[in-house]
């Protein structure tokens, strides 16, 4: 459709990775003109930010996708332009004049570790998985100016999802790349995530034990059981449960075999251990799982654990965006299946800031039902509010303060350029 052509409707797309992507796509092609703002320079999300690096192939099979959707006719990119700092939500109602706005900025936000005071220490002694696994897949790269995070043997992970393994994953993948360091071995980090490290150390004639590393240990405040790391079907049968239940502990298993950190279940944290300004380690007190499922701490038992850095990965939440209304760490939604949001009858959201699901395909599903439930509500005669070339004038303009000018891949392949490097060891 050319730029003169009569679209259906003007949507503007917060967020340009999975969902972002996949909404633009099929709206565009339901004949609606799509503006995906995005954030950063590249609009890979937690493709590239949240996933551990070491998922090249899938890495690069994303990134493809969300090229050919971004790329597709209807389909309008504006870079660096985050919502809430460059352009205000309240801008894209009653300035840009948008029919409909979708939310698909995702979950950036680490839930807060529930110690009272804990953030006092964020950086020293505590850190948080989102920057951590950013700083993991970037900081080697020519552009990285974040926080730099040294690796200690015996750090206290807090989580039991997908993403805490992996956090795990790392720390005992780069403690034991030291390790062989310190021996004269180079040892790429990406090859021993795929082999595993006893079968890497095999390789070089050495054992565990002979590293001298404690590994660090994951702390859940569940049973092993309850791990969120695979899903039970809604109403699922007590022998669906129980499948699911060997599923999860068998994962974890796996991934223990594979790199050797220690999982400590049915622990809480309550309190921090300090010293100085420095976060030491955290008190954890004991729980049993109650009727309802949750874990209840028991009274009277505690440990305390020291540690040299404490990694928080217990979920992430939608960053707020002014305008939004937010439900505690949630956007308020009336209607979750639609995303549909609350004190608005043209703002919807799609993927992991409504589904909270940490899963591409998760995200991707949602986004799809999304944009196809607006589809059907826009109906067949449906008309824009706003005049095309107004709108293409804010358009434009935005587009030149990012120093963006709609060559969508020569952009990629500028920015990426400037930040390329060796991949992260
Ligand atoms: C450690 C870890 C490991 C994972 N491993 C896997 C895995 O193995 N398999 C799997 O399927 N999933 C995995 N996931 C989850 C998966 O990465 C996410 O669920 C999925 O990428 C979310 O896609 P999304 O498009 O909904 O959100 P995101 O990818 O978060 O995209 C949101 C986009 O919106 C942009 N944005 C945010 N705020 C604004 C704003 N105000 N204005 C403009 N732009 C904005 C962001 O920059 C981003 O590009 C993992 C996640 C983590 C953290």
């Amino acid at each position: 459709m050319s730029e003169g052509a009569a679209y259906r409707a003007h949507i503007a797309i917060i967020g340009g990775a999975t969902a972002g992507a996949e909404a633009a796509d099929r709206l565009a092609a339901e004949g609606a003109l799509c503006v995906v703002f995005e954030q950063n320079d590249r609009p890979y999300g937690k493709v590239e930010d949240g996933l551990p690096a070491w998922h090249e192939a899938l890495r690069e099979k994303e990134y493809g996708l969300i090229d050919s959707k971004l790329t597709r006719e209807g389909v309008h990119f504006i870079p660096r332009t985050g919502i809430g700092r460059e352009v205000s939500f309240d801008q894209l109602l009653n300035e840009w004049g948008f029919d409909l706005v979708i939310l698909a900025n995702g979950a950036w936000r680490d839930r807060a570790l529930p110690v009272s005071g804990a953030d006092a220490y964020i950086n020293r002694g505590l850190v948080y998985q989102n920057p951590f696994i950013y700083w993991f897949n970037h900081h080697t790269e020519a552009t990285y100016d974040g926080p730099s995070y040294p690796i200690h043997d015996g750090t206290a992970v807090v989580g039991g999802g997908l993403a805490s393994i992996d956090v795990a994953k790392v720390l005992q993948l780069k403690t034991t790349c030291q390790k062989l360091t310190e021996r004269g071995i180079e040892q790429d980090l990406f090859e021993m995530e795929v082999d595993g490290i006893p079968t890497t150390l095999q390789k070089h004639g050495l054992k565990w034990e002979d590293l001298g590393l404690k590994g660090c240990t994951l702390y859940y405040r569940r049973r092993i059981e309850d791990m969120p790391l695979a899903e039970a079907p809604p109403g699922a049968t007590p022998e669906q449960i129980a499948k699911v239940e060997s599923v999860r502990r068998r994962i974890l298993e796996k991934a223990q075999r594979k790199y050797l950190f220690s999982v400590d279940q049915l622990w809480s944290p309550i309190g921090l251990l300090t010293h100085g300004d420095m976060l030491d380690g955290l008190r954890f007190a004991r729980t049993k799982i109650g009727e309802d499922g949750h874990a209840v701490v028991v009274p009277g038992e505690i440990q305390n654990v020291e540690a040299p850095m404490v990694i928080s990965s217990i979920g992430s939440i939608p960053m707020p965006i002014k305008g939004l209304p937010m439900d505690g760490e949630f956007i308020r939604l009336d209607d979750k299946e639609h995303g549909r949001v609350t004190t608005f009858d043209n703002v919807f959201g799609c993927g992991n800031v409504v589904t909270g699901k940490g899963n591409l395909v998760a995200s991707r599903k949602h986004s799809r039902q999304v944009a196809e439930f607006l589809a059907e509500l826009l109906g067949e005669d449906a008309s824009p509010r706003a005049d095309l070339e107004s709108l293409m004038a804010h358009v434009r303009e935005q587009q030149a303060a990012a120093e963006y000018d709609g060559n969508y891949h020569d952009w990629i392949g500028r920015v990426s350029a400037a930040a390329k490097s060796a991949s992260p060891q």
